[in-house]
Formats: structure tokens, sequence, C-alpha cells
């Protein structure tokens, strides 16, 4: 049996070369970088290499940059310190209806506790939004408009640049979770007009626990996490160096990679998805084709299949995947994603998610190949919604 771990949108393991440049700030250079000897001032300057590596590897200022614990308070930090900030010029903020759950639970909470008004846009089959929905959308009280640069589950990557000109000129802050799209795709936030864009380090082979919170300079906010003086007490609490250089370090070594990498990616992500289509009998490839696809994700639905078996069966094989939706907390709800784009319920059940990596490999493909049909075919001889759909197929 082989070990495959197919859930790199969940999360990377840490680059040892990344992990070796962090070591050091847990041990050595320990100093409070708020303090005020030559330790202290080695921290600091740590912290603003890191600083400077992630402002290159988006085109952005050093001073526009501020780290955060993860890419989820990045993404509070948009939306309730925009909200707080311009409430008195409006209450009505944009996003859509594929969102992470960062944003979603957010402006939930703006909604029922803040009377924010949300409009959710609506994506097409592939997950798409519409610019012409946006445009429609806006009225004079909207002050954000916070739409994914690409989708976690299905990797649909949004119209970025339209959103961003639109935006721009209407005057309403843009706001984007790059979580994903910032490890696989080169974003630039001066060419996209993006105002405000989260990312975080777990997902670019650096460590779990920090994420960065892009602030074009001369956009106001409230501050985030009120305290000491620290990130120019925009969001205070003492610094997590190492984590921070390790962001630093991670997106650094990814942008150097990211051509390479990404052919790679594309290549085997194209396999499999033929592969599993061809293989699997009645498979929904969910998502865009192509180009407009993030190069590490296959998104697949099985009609008579539920999502949560098929990963058992799959991790008894040493395959590691996903269902593609937030099931974390055990919900049965179907990914919110797949409803959006409009799958029965039955096929949203059935989905899973294969999401590729630096440690992917042909084999590796060859392998999922070698064992998803036989484990699909099985569950759906046990499966009643399977014999339904048979019988509706004339058994075919
Ligand atoms: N946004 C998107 C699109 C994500 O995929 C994730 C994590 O899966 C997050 C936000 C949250 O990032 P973090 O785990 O750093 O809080």
């Amino acid at each position: 049996m082989q070990n495959v771990y197919l859930d790199y949108s969940a999360t990377t393991p840490t680059d040892p070369e990344v992990l070796a440049v962090m070591t050091p700030y847990f041990t050595e250079v320990f100093g409070n970088p708020s303090s005020v000897y030559s330790l202290a001032a080695k921290s600091r300057a740590a912290i603003e290499k890191a600083r400077g590596q992630v402002a290159t590897a988006i085109g952005a200022k050093p001073d526009e940059i501020f780290f955060t614990s993860s890419g989820t308070e990045a993404d509070n930090w948009a939306l309730k310190g925009t909200f707080e900030k311009l409430r008195s010029k409006g209450n009505h903020i944009i996003t859509t209806k594929i969102e992470h759950h960062a944003i979603l639970h957010t402006t939930d909470y703006l909604e029922k506790t803040d009377g924010a008004a949300i409009t959710y846009l609506p994506v097409d089959s592939e997950g798409k939004i519409s610019i012409e929905d946006l445009k429609a959308a806006t009225t004079d009280k909207t002050i954000l408009v916070s739409v994914m640069f690409a989708n976690n589950e299905i990797g649909t990557i949004q119209p970025v640049k339209a959103i961003g000109e639109f935006c721009r000129e209407k005057g309403i802050l843009f706001h984007t979770d790059a979580v994903q799209a910032a490890a696989q795709i080169p974003v630039d936030v001066g060419y996209l007009k993006i105002d405000m864009m989260s990312l975080s380090a777990h997902k670019m082979y650096g460590p779990k626990g920090t994420g960065v919170f892009y602030l074009r300079s001369g956009v106001k906010l409230e501050n985030f996490v009120h305290g000491g003086g620290q990130e120019k007490g925009r969001r205070a609490s003492t610094e997590n160096i190492a984590g921070i250089v390790g962001m630093g370090d991670a997106i650094e070594r990814m942008k150097a990679r990211q051509p390479q990498y990404q052919a790679n990616l594309i290549r085997l992500r194209d396999r499999l998805i033929d592969g599993v289509m061809k293989s699997v009998p009645h498979t929904k490839l969910n998502g865009a084709v192509g180009s407009e696809r993030l190069p590490n994700n296959t998104n697949f639905s099985f009609i008579g299949i539920e999502g949560e078996t098929l990963l058992l069966d799959l991790d008894s094989k040493g395959i590691s995947a996903s269902t593609g939706s937030a099931c974390t907390s055990g919900s049965l709800d179907p990914s919110h994603v797949l409803m959006a784009i409009g799958l029965s319920h039955e096929l949203a059940h059935g989905s899973l998610r294969m999401t590729l990596g630096h440690g992917t490999t042909d084999e590796h493909v060859d392998y999922v190949l070698s064992v998803l049909p036989e484990i699909v075919a099985k569950r759906r001889s046990m499966s009643p919604v399977w014999e339904d759909f048979l019988k509706k197929n004339g058994g075919k």
C-alpha cells in the first residue's frame, strides 16, 4: 500500500528548508522585538525582512503588509475593520455564496449583531460570479466588495481584475481572500487593483498559525487587535517571529519555484481528472476547466456515493483526501459551494476533492486510479440512491 497525501488545499507540510530558516527564532534569536537591546533588534530585523519578502511576492510595499495569526484573522479584519470604519457612510457589503466560512460566518455576524446588509452574489455552474450581477447589486450604501480569488473546494478562479477595476472606478473597497490562490498562481495587488487581501502561510509550505493582511496604503480601516504597539498598533500582540520568518521565506521560495511547479501540477491534475472521468462512470467534474481552475485542484461528484464513506475507504488504502466541504464540525449539510453551483443534494453529498502539491507524483496518480474505480463500484452496489439512478437510466 502507498501513502498518498492529496489534501494540499487543507494544509501543506512545512518545507524543511523553511523550517531550518525559522528554527533559530525559537531558541537563539528569541528577543521580544519591542525591547531595546541588540537581541531584540535582530528579531525586529527578521520581521522586517519577512515583510519585504511578502511585499515583493505580491507587488506591494512593505508598509502595506500586516502579519496576523491566520487567513481567517485577515478575513475578519477586512470585513469588521471596514464595516466599523465606514458604517456611517453605508452598511452594504457584497460577497458571494461560495466564500470560505471565514468570510460567511463574519458577514452573518455583522448582519445579525451590527446591522450590516449583505448581498451574496450567485455563481454559475462552474462557480464564477458575473460582473453584471456585481454591478446590479451595488448601491450608494455599498462600502465593500469581498470576493475570493479562487475557491478552496472547486478551485474556480474569479475575474479578479474586472472586479478590482469596477470597484476602484466606483470608489468601493475591494477585498479578496487569496488564501488558496496566492499559493498557486501569480497575484499582483497593484495590477489587479486590490485594496485588501488575505494570505495564509500553511497553504504554501510555511507554518500553521501565520497569516498576512495586505492593506493598500491610504485605505482607512479600524485596527483589529487592541493592545501594544505591534504592527503599527493596528494588530497588537507580541509577534510570532518564527512564524513570520517562515511566512516570508515560504512565499519567496514559492514565487521562485512557481512557474516550474505550476506546469507540473497542471499536468498531474489533468491526468488525474482524465483518468477519473474515464474509469468511473457517471462522474461529474465540479468547477471550471483549464486556466480558470487552480493548478492543484480536482473535485468530483459520484452519484450514489456518500463522500464521507469514500474518504474512509480511501484512507484504508493510504490515500488522504477530502470531500471539500467544511464537514469539520461533523455537520451533515451538503457543501454550500456545491449547492451554489446547482448540484442536487445527492451529487453534493457524493463529492471528492483531491488537491495536489509538491510531493505529488505520477505514481500517486496511477495508484489513485488503480483503487478509486473499485471503491466507487463497491459502494454503489450497496446504495439505494444508485439503484434508483440505474432504474431511471434503464439499468446503465
Ligand atoms: N480562506 C480560504 C479560501 C481557505 O481555504 C482557508 C483555509 O482553508 C482560509 C480562508 C482560512 O485560513 P487559515 O487556516 O489560515 O485560517
